[in-house]
């Protein structure tokens, strides 16, 4: 296979803060692989404690004295539906470049790179739509909230999709006027650059954004104990999620986490079950599999399990595995060694805790690069670790179960509760399953395709606090309640005579 490698890769990836692409203070740098040959193809600055100190006094003063937090609602929508408008245009360039560094397939980066768009779309109207409560007390008082935005905001990011999820902070984060120092994940920074120059371009003002890069122990934790930082949102692993939980106590900072996952995907004997077929294939292997919300362990009433397993297999060992840029690839290369290391060692486990139905290694002809074959468990029990450790790779668990109380123990049998999907054409069923499923969002009879006003988090070890709409804007500003008395002030006397 050729190695597809994009034309104007940067020498260097930098850092940009208060305008500027800059080096690190001390000149240490961190190697960039590609994860379809491996080799290093770029040197990226590794942030440190220096440079995130200066990344957020250029943030704080950008906050403090500039333009930004104090523009009309409409004025900073008008900026981030040009940032919009600049990531449409070059959704092709972005998809090329996030291709390369995340090995994705390129129409699954293109399709996240339109999302990553319509997310500034969405808080730019957010903003101007945006309304907030006033009271009154009949002849005494009018209460109103004094919505402002917070200050510096951290955001740290993960390597899955890192151009969409870092849009997904990006644009609540600047509609509410506040600042932003971006630490992205270290195995792709390549897209985050870009967001430099659309900024720019959209007249974004120097300082709002800032972007540091380098390893989560050195910039990512520098930012979390930066004192002038009073918010951090944090979407990875729900270790990592921890630790940062622990550092930014101290400073009893706003936090929003958005953490891992095991989702399930129930399928009833009385769904569409072609469609439960197209969506659960789909849901665990797409992205690579590397999808917070992948419907991982796929549990499956007895008396179509037969049936179904072997159907799951056969579409599983039909996907096309291969070079990312190929636009028929459907699953392409996960993004480094260290991560497909971690994959391989579970589909290892996998194969001494259920039935091997497909996959089981790297696909045939794929000699190089972090390719995994779509892989497929049958007959997983709950105490497996395949059932119960989120992989994070196309590798996905069946389990049958006879009756819907069993079904939803084996649902709710995980530490994890981000996303759960219900197949089943009884309503009742549907509902109560539902509203009974321990997960932050539940997709009935449907692939994972959200309304992006709906609230977006997790529950259990899944994450702490919902963004998604007006949420995002809650996480991101202070609702200031404001008192007025419209008649006598009545205060009991102290020390009167
Ligand atoms: P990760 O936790 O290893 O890293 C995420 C980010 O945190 C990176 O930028 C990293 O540099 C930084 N980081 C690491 N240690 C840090 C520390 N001590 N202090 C501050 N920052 C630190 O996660 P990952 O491997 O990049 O991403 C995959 C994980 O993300 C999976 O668990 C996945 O489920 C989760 N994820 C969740 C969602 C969601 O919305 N719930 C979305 C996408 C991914």
């Amino acid at each position: 296979m050729t190695h597809y490698i994009p034309e104007g890769l940067p020498d260097r990836i930098r850092h940009f803060i208060d305008g500027e692409f800059v080096d690190s203070v001390g000149g240490e740098t961190f190697d960039v692989l590609d994860p379809v040959s491996n080799e290093t193809y770029v040197q990226a600055a590794a942030g440190q404690r220096a440079d995130i100190d200066l990344a957020v006094a250029a943030a704080k003063r950008a906050f403090d004295e500039g333009p930004w937090p104090r523009m009309l609602p409409r004025q900073r929508s008008r900026v981030l539906h040009r940032i919009a408008d600049l990531v449409e245009a070059r959704d092709a360039r972005l998809a090329e470049l996030e291709t390369f560094d995340t090995g994705l397939p390129i129409t699954q980066a293109l399709g996240q790179a339109q999302r990553a768009a319509e997310n500034f779309r969405f808080f730019a109207d957010l903003i101007v739509a945006q309304r907030d409560d006033t009271y009154k007390v009949p002849g005494r008082q009018v209460n109103y909230v004094n919505r402002k935005p917070i200050g510096v905001a951290g955001l740290i990011t993960p390597w899955n999709t890192p151009f969409m999820l870092e849009s997904w902070k990006l644009a609540p984060a600047l509609a509410t006027g506040n600042t932003v120092v971006l630490k992205p994940a270290e195995f792709t920074p390549l897209s985050a650059s870009l967001w430099a120059e659309i900024f720019r371009e959209a007249g974004v003002p120097d300082g709002v954004f800032n972007l540091v890069n380098g390893l989560g122990e050195e910039a990512g934790d520098a930012l979390v104990k930066h004192p002038d930082v009073p918010l951090i949102s944090f979407t990875g692993e729900s270790r990592t999620g921890q630790i940062i939980f622990g550092n930014a106590a101290p400073f009893l900072k706003g936090l929003s986490m958005e953490l891992g996952g095991k989702s399930p995907a129930v399928v009833f004997a009385d769904a569409d079950l072609d469609s439960a077929l197209d969506a659960t294939v789909f849901g665990v292997f797409s992205l690579n599999g590397e999808r917070c919300t992948a419907g991982s362990r796929v549990l499956v009433e007895r008396s179509i399990y037969d049936d179904f397993v072997a159907r799951y297999a056969e579409r599983a060992k039909n996907i096309v595995v291969g070079d990312p840029h190929d636009p028929k690839t459907e699953v392409g290369a996960l993004v480094h060694p260290e991560h497909y290391d971690k994959v391989m060692s579970y589909v290892e486990i996998g194969k001494t805790e259920g039935r091997l139905v497909a996959g089981g290694g790297r696909p045939d002809g794929l000699e190089t690069g972090n390719y995994v074959a779509p892989t497929v468990f049958a007959d997983v029990s709950p105490d497996a670790r395949i059932f119960q450790e989120e992989i994070f790779g196309p590798v996905v668990a069946i389990t049958p179960f006879d009756t819907d109380e069993e079904a939803l123990e084996l649902a709710n049998n995980t530490r994890y509760g981000l996303a759960a999907y219900i197949w089943t054409n009884n309503l009742k069923r549907a509902h109560n399953f539902a509203q009974s499923v321990e997960a932050g969002m539940v997709w009935l009879n449907s692939n994972n395709v959200r309304d992006l006003r709906t609230p977006f988090g997790g529950v259990k070890a899944s994450g702490l606090g919902h963004e998604g709409g007006y949420r995002s804007i809650d996480f991101y500003t202070d609702q200031q309640a404001v008192h007025i008395t419209l008649n006598e002030a009545h205060s009991p006397r102290f020390g009167a005579k």
